[in-house]
């Protein structure tokens, strides 16, 4: 770290996101496997795209097969593979766009190590509140069954905690909501916090 200097950039963070119409931000996903995290993230992302707003979808699995790739699920690797998605999407708000991260992160603590890296009001926490039983019921992945048999250790509600968010900005719970009730209380959160302006065309 001693001999690296930051270099300053002529065109700023806002200059990038003011040709957009839009501000940089950074829409946490969180909640147990099954929630509905990625379905509504992908929602959300096809509605801003629709609208004419740039986008970037970073989702836990996907970044598991190369970025993350050497980490696997001890505490120690879980904080880190959520430190490294919290970098990535920083710099991806940097380059003007609204980021849309789905990831479990259970703990409150990494949670708060990602809001952060943020200036007040760019990170925003989306509780996906949907309750165990029904998520376990969905089980889209076929991984609470494999849980129960004791074939996956320290899964998330079942033998691992989740840390249930105290304050997060928006919380959905998708055994309630449709997908587009999600996608439309998430746009309208948007449009009254400013972080997406009407577009002129
Ligand atoms: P996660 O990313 O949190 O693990 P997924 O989005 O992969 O969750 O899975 C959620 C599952 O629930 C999907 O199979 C989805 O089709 C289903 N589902 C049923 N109703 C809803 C809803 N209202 N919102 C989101 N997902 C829903």
């Amino acid at each position: 770290m001693m001999d690296l200097t930051w270099h300053q950039h002529s065109l700023s963070r806002a200059e990038r996101a003011e040709l957009k119409h839009q501000h940089p931000c950074l829409l946490w996903f969180t909640g147990l496997s099954g929630s509905g995290k990625s379905t509504i993230a992908n929602a959300l992302d096809v509605a801003l795209h629709q609208r004419g707003y740039h986008t970037f979808l970073l989702d836990g699995d996907n970044v598991r097969h190369g970025l993350n790739r050497d980490l696997g699920f001890s505490d120690e690797d879980r904080v880190e593979n959520i430190r490294r998605v919290g970098e990535v999407s920083k710099l991806f708000t940097d380059a003007g766009l609204i980021v849309l991260s789905a990831f479990i992160s259970p703990f409150e603590s990494d949670r708060r190590m990602v809001r952060n890296l943020f200036p007040a009001g760019e990170f925003v926490e989306v509780f996906m509140s949907t309750p165990l039983e029904v998520c376990e019921s969905r089980d889209p992945k076929g991984l609470y069954q494999k849980a129960r048999a004791g074939e996956i250790a320290d899964f998330t509600g079942i033998h691992s905690p989740y840390e249930t968010p105290e304050h997060p900005e928006l919380s959905l719970d998708t055994s309630r909501l449709s997908v587009d009730e999600c996608v439309a209380q998430l746009v309208g959160y948007l449009q009254t916090r400013r972080l997406i302006l009407e577009r002129s065309q």
